[in-house]
């Protein structure tokens, strides 16, 4: 059993070791099922948590985490993860003791993890910094005090605030973060990331701070937070499902093909991982239609990495975004 609460136990190592090996000499796909639910927006913070006022945005974070839990429950193979504790820290509020006790399992497995882990994700662009300390701050101790270490989060996540400062970056290293993913960039910026191949970097956060106090390794997500175009199996898009039975509609070669064709067109990366996010936005529900479609979306071929021509096989584990972030040795990168 997994001593979350033991301060010799380290988060890393559990979270490091709870998702499929990846493999050097392929392109690893990384599927991670998300949800991102602002703290406030078109609607009110109680609005969104309980699907208040639908007719403004179709939008009810307590049935995000009702549907996902009992989907991570049923499948040991599936994973989830999740970032505002405004929000979770007051569904965790309404449960009963039989899912808290299941949920504490999930997290400490790994099944179910924080990233980010503040109260929000928070803006970069007009806040203080004290603001931003407070708010991660609150998050990060109801994770500690509910969770143990097993709820630390490993990975700082940003998918959804318009654009980047240095200084977050720089407090996100100086919190101990692993890395740390964004979603939102500058398009000319991010048109010549993908020419370069610099969709990936270290970030030297701070000018004042002694290397490596600031550094942080930092990714930019292909398709910022939504999956690949014609991938998105939440309920509300209106994507075909993968059949893969003996039916007329059986559909799974096909769907392969396209999902190798989209992995080989983002190759913009220098290691041999790709994250792509299965999820989006508050409207996401990815309960049972959303996590069985993306578990069966990549089961067949792989991608050889360093890129090449006309392959047909892929590896893509369902995965969790502090994967591609393992220190070297635990992983034996090819990069
Ligand atoms: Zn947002």
């Amino acid at each position: 059993k997994l001593e979350c609460l033991s301060p010799s136990h380290h988060a890393s190592r559990m979270l490091y070791n709870s998702c499929p090996v990846a493999r050097p000499d392929m392109l690893n796909v990384h599927l991670i099922p998300h949800t991102h639910n602002d703290v406030g927006w078109l609607k009110t913070v109680n609005q969104y948590f309980y699907g208040a006022r639908n007719d403004i945005q179709h939008a009810g974070v307590q049935y995000i985490l009702d549907s996902v839990i009992p989907q991570l429950l049923a499948d040991p193979a599936k994973r989830f993860i999740y970032v505002e504790v405004a929000f979770f820290a007051r569904w965790w509020g309404l449960q009963g003791e039989a899912v808290r006790r299941a949920v504490r399992q999930l997290v400490s497995e790994g099944r179910l993890e924080f990233v980010n882990g503040g109260w929000s994700m928070n803006d970069e662009a007009t806040v203080h910094y004290s603001a931003v300390i407070d708010q991660m701050s609150l998050g990060l101790r109801f994770l500690r005090r509910t969770f143990g270490e097993c709820g630390r989060p490993l990975t700082a996540w940003h998918i959804d605030p318009f654009g980047h400062s240095r200084e977050q970056a720089s407090l996100f290293a100086q919190m101990g973060f692993d890395g740390f993913f964004v979603g939102r960039i500058d398009y000319q910026d991010k048109a010549q990331r993908e020419t370069l191949r610099e969709m990936e970097q270290l970030w030297r956060a701070s000018g004042s701070l002694a290397p490596p106090g600031a550094d942080l390794f930092t990714g930019v997500l292909p398709n910022g937070y939504n999956p690949p175009m014609a991938l998105c199996w939440d309920q509300f898009c209106s994507d075909d499902p993968i059949v893969d039975d003996a039916s007329d509609d059986n559909n799974v070669q096909r769907v392969v093909k396209y999902f190798l064709g989209t992995a080989a067109s983002q190759q913009e990366y220098m290691a041999p991982h790709l994250v792509l996010a299965p999820g989006g936005g508050v409207p996401y529900r990815p309960g049972q239609r959303g996590l069985k479609q993306v578990s069966g979306a990549g089961r067949e071929g792989a991608l050889p990495w360093p890129p090449q021509r006309n392959q047909e096989e892929n590896q893509d584990p369902l995965s969790q975004p502090n994967v591609p972030l393992q220190p070297k040795g635990a992983m034996e990168p090819g990069d």
